[in-house]
């Protein structure tokens, strides 16, 4: 099998060629059919994240191993099974199936794991982060628990639901359904992250989305898939702007970027009861008078990825309402180096997917 890795920190990938493995106890094999090119591959791929004023969390000391097969947004075709893996008559898969490959793998055995949480575990073993992930030709699963089964969606499409999707969709589902509903949501960044979080708040009935990004392009981007408005967050009244979108009051903020700047701006326009999810990993730091908790009844909230079963119930959401697809450009395995630097210049609208079709 061949895959591009991380062999060293913000060198370019390295073309590795290593003999494919056989699945041995309840693993399955799977031949990759797509992977997506994700914004936190460039942190895996650095290896830190910046954690304000000079600081830096390096991801090598968080159980990061090198040479590192990332790539944890994946559709395979299942192509042999272990022993065990072949026995098991429900939940099982077969030779040909093709399946949505859930990522955020923990240790099984916790209380975060055996509540369903696995993304929460403290001992992750994430495809793409701690084990060999998509950018490759072939995938090796643990367990076929894992994998989802996504119908009709076309594969490029159901690959990025399995972080950009579930991390969204994890976020809209902490402001709750009644608020999505009833208020304009404020939505920080307009990449691929954030057209997909504006196409499952449509799928989920969503009132709608006050996009907010610094590139003309990506507002323009954000309008067309259906953005309530578009702003420039560095606008010297883009606090006004964003609350008479929002209709006097915002209720609520996803920051898909989460640096210093945008964490303060969205901590800025909320009103009192309001609340903030950060899920962006772009870094810095904030400071904010602790009695703005209180007396603002703040609430300030991080989200990281979903869970299984919200995998599931997105997949469910997307197959009885299919998003107005993000746009999506399909790429050769054999280019994910200049992937990976397109992504990182933020040349990209929409979405990158690593796969045989390209
Ligand atoms: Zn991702
Ligand atoms: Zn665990």
């Amino acid at each position: 099998m061949k895959s591009y890795d991380v062999a060293e920190c913000g060198c370019p990938l390295r073309l590795f060629e290593r003999p494919t493995p056989t699945p041995t106890g309840s693993e399955v094999l799977l031949r990759v059919l797509a992977a997506g090119v994700c914004h936190s591959d460039l942190h895996f791929w650095e290896g830190a994240y910046d954690l304000g004023g000079g600081k830096k969390l390096k991801l090598t000391d968080r159980g990061m191993k090198l040479p590192l097969t990332m790539g944890h947004e994946n559709v395979g075709e299942v192509v042999a099974l272990g022993p065990d893996a072949q026995k098991m008559s429900v939940g099982g898969v077969k030779i040909g199936d093709r399946r949505l490959v859930y990522p955020w793998i923990g240790c099984g055995q916790c209380l975060v794991c055996r509540r369903g949480e696995e993304n929460l575990c403290l001992k992750p073993g994430f495809i793409g982060v701690h084990r060999p992930g998509g950018y490759s030709d072939h995938l090796m699963m643990p367990h076929p628990r894992y994998l989802v089964d996504y119908g009709d969606i076309p594969a490029e499409q159901a690959a990025p639901l399995a972080c950009s999707g579930v991390t969204t969709y994890g976020a809209l589902k902490k402001l709750g359904r009644d608020l999505v509903e009833r208020e304009a949501v404020v939505i920080v960044g307009a990449g691929g992250l954030g057209l997909m979080c504006l196409s499952i708040l449509k799928a989920m009935n969503g009132r709608g989305a006050i996009v907010l990004d610094i590139d003309a392009r990506k507002r323009a981007a954000a309008m067309q898939a259906g953005a309530l408005a578009a702003i420039d967050p560095n606008a010297a009244d883009a606090q006004q702007q964003i609350v008479k979108a929002a209709g006097g009051a915002l209720w609520a903020a996803i920051d898909l970027v989460g640096s210093s700047s945008t964490v303060q701006l969205c901590v800025d326009c909320l009103t009192k009861g309001g609340a903030l999810i950060v899920v962006g990993l772009f870094g810095g730091a904030i400071t904010i008078p602790t009695p703005y908790l209180p007396l603002r009844a703040l609430a300030l909230r991080g989200s990281y990825t979903g869970s299984l079963g919200e995998l599931k119930e997105l997949v469910e959401l997307v197959r009885k309402a299919p998003l107005p697809y993000v746009p999506m450009r399909v790429r050769p395995l054999d280019e994910a180096n200049a992937a990976l630097a397109d992504l990182k210049a933020g040349r990209v609208i929409g979405r990158q997917v690593l796969g045989p079709g390209g």
